[in-house]
């Protein structure tokens, strides 16, 4: 069986002091739970990566990015190589998030490099996948979604029990708009499937987070379906009592 995961993605939220604050209280949530509910981890804003390294060592909480660059080294001004994150003994990186999609114009085979140069250098890539509200008005949320992994999978080949994927619905993400448990289950069954036409026996092991409005109130009914095996975590991250209430929802 997958242990669930909840990750946190901070966004471009955080100082010193709040997240310090935010840590120690999920660290003190957390003390004396050792595996009684989700798996967890915080993705933070880079500059605090250190700052993760000094307080989580050796915890509960594991820590990543929310980007990568595609590139080793050299001549990318303003970019973040998969080997620095992995200096700071990051575990995780999302990549293909889709503020970066939109904000970035990031495309799904930018996003599948992401994912190989993390996974390249022993990180866990979070890959996120997910229609907007027009492309679901329009029933193409199916084409999307697989169009966005495909490029993924073409690049990790048969390290695909080595990933996460999130799918993550864009009209569900900070507007308190959820997907139905059942609309969610429906989504993360057709992405295992398609994980499953090149990669039969890894398909099962392949941990598909939901993120979109994730709250202490939905969070049991949507871990509960059998696809589901965690959220990504947006606003509710950034309060230790919600975020603690999500990871002991993932039992
Ligand atoms: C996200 O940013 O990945 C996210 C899911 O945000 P929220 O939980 O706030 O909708």
């Amino acid at each position: 069986m997958r242990r669930k995961l909840v990750v946190g993605n901070w966004k471009m939220n955080g100082s010193l002091a709040s997240n310090a604050s935010l840590l120690s209280g999920i660290s003190e949530g957390l003390a004396g739970t050792t595996g009684s509910g989700a798996a967890c981890a915080v993705c933070v804003p880079a500059p605090y990566l250190a700052q993760c390294q000094a307080l989580l060592s050796g915890s509960q909480v594991g820590y990543g990015a929310q980007d990568v660059s595609c590139h080793a080294a050299g001549a990318f001004t303003g970019e973040v190589a998969a080997s620095m994150l992995v200096d700071f003994a990051c575990q995780y990186v999302i990549v293909g998030h889709s503020e970066r999609r939109a904000m970035h114009a990031e495309s799904s085979a930018l996003v599948a490099k992401k994912a190989l140069a993390a996974l390249d250098a022993g990180l866990t890539p979070i890959a996120c996948v997910g229609e907007t509200l027009a492309e679901r008005e329009a029933e193409q949320t199916y084409v999307v979604v697989r169009n966005q992994l495909e490029a993924v999978l073409a690049l990790v080949g048969d390290r695909v029990a080595q990933i996460v994927v999130a799918y993550e619905p864009v009209w569900a993400i900070g507007t308190g708009k959820t997907a139905t448990p059942e609309m969610a289950q429906e989504v993360h069954a057709r992405l295992r499937a398609q994980i499953a036409e090149k990669n039969p026996v890894e398909c099962s092991a392949v941990q598909i987070l939901y993120g979109g409005s994730m709250k202490p109130d939905n969070a049991v009914e949507l871990m509960a379906q059998p696809d589901i095996d965690g959220g990504l975590i947006g606003g509710a991250a950034l309060k230790a009592a919600d975020f603690l209430a999500i990871i002991r929802a993932g039992k």
